[in-house]
């Protein structure tokens, strides 16, 4: 697959670490509790498997990039620092619905792996993952799309048996979405973003 220019700096959210544990950058309160943590190496990219490192920049949440480029063949695109932020918002819904949970069914994961999900597999923003194999996915939409593309992606998780929460926000917030939104699911998530990332 051809890499896009900017893949490089592809912004990941999770990394594992050796044990294979998931690790979330934005859970820590900043690189340097990470550095101090993980020795060099020992954090790798959850799909290509090759060495990530923690990274901070003015107005996105803490996270991780690459050491060479991702060799993955999973679509994705560098994402905006507010798509970054959406995750965690709604891992924090997801978070609020489960918490009354005390047999704990279920985790939250951000960017979660779902291989046989459309042609080459899709990245969830977050999923709710049940231990017994149930997924229910949020999706934080907020680049352009179509009713279209939303009913295809909507197909390809329900292919593999999970329901799809859609949040929609700045350009993916049009008229035509929400209508579709509540014809399919007979609500409208929204996510809104106060901070200006300049
Ligand atoms: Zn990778």
């Amino acid at each position: 697959m051809v890499k896009q220019p900017g893949e490089y700096f592809v912004v990941m959210l999770v990394a594992v670490n050796q044990a294979k544990e998931r690790v979330v950058a934005a859970y820590h309160k900043s690189a340097h509790e990470i550095r101090s943590k993980y020795p060099p190496g020992s954090l790798q990219c959850p799909f290509c498997g090759q060495g990530v490192f923690p990274r901070e920049r003015k107005g996105f949440v803490l996270h991780f990039v690459h050491q060479h480029s991702c060799t993955s063949n999973i679509a994705r695109h560098p994402e905006s620092p507010e798509h970054e932020e959406g995750k965690l918002k709604l891992a924090k819904f997801l978070k609020e619905q489960i918490k009354d949970d005390p047999e704990q069914n279920a985790t939250v994961e951000v960017e979660y792996h779902l291989p046989n999900c459309g042609e080459n597999g899709r990245i969830a923003d977050v999923a709710l993952v049940y231990k017994n194999g149930n997924l229910l996915i949020a999706e934080c939409q907020l680049s352009q799309i179509t009713p279209d593309e939303l009913e295809q992606r909507t197909r390809d998780y329900h292919s593999i048996g999970a329901d799809v929460l859609w949040f929609l926000g700045k350009e993916a917030d049009t008229s035509e979405n929400r209508a579709w939104l509540r014809s399919v699911f007979g609500a409208v998530g929204r996510i809104d973003f106060k901070y200006d990332p300049a």
